[in-house]
């Protein structure tokens, strides 16, 4: 009797998937659905779960990445590399259909696809928020499609984010919200009170005391470290964080999501100092809140030149390659990593803001936004005698309302540009 009555509960249980990294949770009925979190059949790069209904008619998997595409992005991508696969005859959208959540950006996408000569039918559920993309994707023969696209699009739709943030006090991944861990309780919360108020609208994680996150070894080899600096120097830096970041549209700081921001001192990135950096394997900032302080702007210009490093990710997926911008350059220039560079504005350094900008194509562009950012009247004064600084914040300033509309002309005369 007691057999029988477990079987029937654990019948009525859904089958759940929650991948913590990415946050994403599906849950399916479980009489009608079977689900695998290894042994994986469907050979597709990157797969956390695979499913297939009891007939095996339907199939499907969660993929899940960290590269901080958008989902029109990620559609694409999918899209060219079905197109590009041997063996696929023809591909057609059908439709796609925007899921308003409260959450990232959900796109649903149905395809017909023709492989080795037999037609499929798919939904394809794309989801990105921040740094995490997620693909939900369903398949069919077409001769089932008409019995099951129903089924298969409530089965879509059964995918949630239920939040990803990593804990900096125990390094547990997967919370809920930026704040509060089920490990080790809840996390400290700076007490500025605007700044807190703005991290928590945009569910932005702000560290103070980094008890568990360094050192930050990134898969690129590089290592992360700095440490906790002191109440007095964090309050400081809170209220100039909290006014750059409030000079931000809202449309802006939603879309970017970022995931979290550290206030500590003495940052470096293999055991050199650097005034800040910006891992994106983990889209933290690390902002240093003692060294500089005492530079006109220097810090204000960083908040500003990291957040771009983040857009210049999100627009495209790279924020390390840009032959469009390079050809803005004077002729025969080549950037170069190991000269001896400083982020000491150069009044007639031709082309560039500074040394620093001559480093690497991503910094060129985060240097020439961060200063048109705080320092918009001096840039266009030295734009007005340079035609190729001319052209790159014109260029910049495409860049980011591409990415964000909101970015516009009336952001730029708010920031005191015009
Ligand atoms: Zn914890
Ligand atoms: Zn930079």
């Amino acid at each position: 009797m007691l057999a029988l009555w477990l079987a029937l509960l654990a019948q009525d249980d859904p089958l759940v998937f929650h991948e913590r990294a990415s946050g994403m949770r599906v849950s399916l009925p479980a009489d009608s659905w079977k689900l695998r979190t290894r042994d994986f059949k469907l050979n597709w790069y990157g797969t956390r779960c695979e499913i297939e209904s009891s007939d095996g008619a339907v199939k499907g998997l969660l993929y899940a990445s960290v590269a901080g595409w958008n989902v029109r992005a990620l559609a694409t991508w999918r899209e060219k590399g079905l197109r590009g696969t041997a063996g696929t005859d023809e591909l057609t959208v059908d439709r796609d259909e925007w899921a308003a959540r409260d959450r990232g950006e959900w796109l649903r996408r149905e395809f017909r696809l023709v492989f080795r000569g037999t037609p499929f039918r798919y939904v394809d559920l794309h989801f990105a928020r921040g740094r995490h993309n997620v693909e939900w994707v369903l398949w069919v023969k077409e001769d089932e499609w008409e019995a099951r696209r129903e089924e298969m699009r409530r089965v879509s739709r059964a995918a949630k984010f239920v939040g990803a943030w990593t804990c900096p006090g125990c390094g547990d991944s997967g919370m809920a919200s930026p704040n509060e861990c089920e490990d080790c309780g809840a996390v400290g919360v700076v007490g500025h009170e605007a700044l807190r108020n703005l991290a928590a609208k945009y569910e932005i994680q702000i560290v103070a005391d980094p008890a568990k996150v360094y050192p930050v070894k990134c898969s690129t080899g590089n290592v992360i470290t700095a440490e906790k600096s002191t109440d007095r120097l964090v309050s400081d830096y809170c209220d100039r964080l909290a006014r750059e970041l409030g000079r931000y549209p809202e449309a802006l700081l939603r879309r970017l999501a970022l995931e979290r921001i550290v206030l500590v001192q003495n940052v470096r990135m293999n055991g050199n100092k650097v005034g800040a950096v910006t891992d994106h394997e983990r889209d933290t900032m690390h902002l240093e809140v003692r060294d500089g302080r005492e530079n006109a702007l220097f810090f204000e210009e960083t908040i500003h030149h990291e957040l771009f490093h983040v857009l210049d990710v999100r627009d495209d997926g790279s924020s390390t390659a840009d032959a469009e911008w390079e050809k803005l350059n004077p002729a025969g220039f080549r950037y170069d990593p190991k000269i001896k560079a400083s982020g000491r504005f150069e009044d007639d350094l031709q082309g560039f803001l500074n040394t620093y900008s001559q480093t690497a194509v991503g910094e060129d562009k985060a240097e020439v936004y961060g200063q048109s950012v705080v320092r918009g009247k001096a840039l266009a004064k030295r734009a007005s005698r340079d035609a190729v600084i001319a052209r790159k914040i014109a260029r910049v300033r495409e860049l980011v309302e591409r990415y964000e509309p909101a970015l516009d002309e009336k952001f730029w005369k708010a920031v005191g540009v015009e």
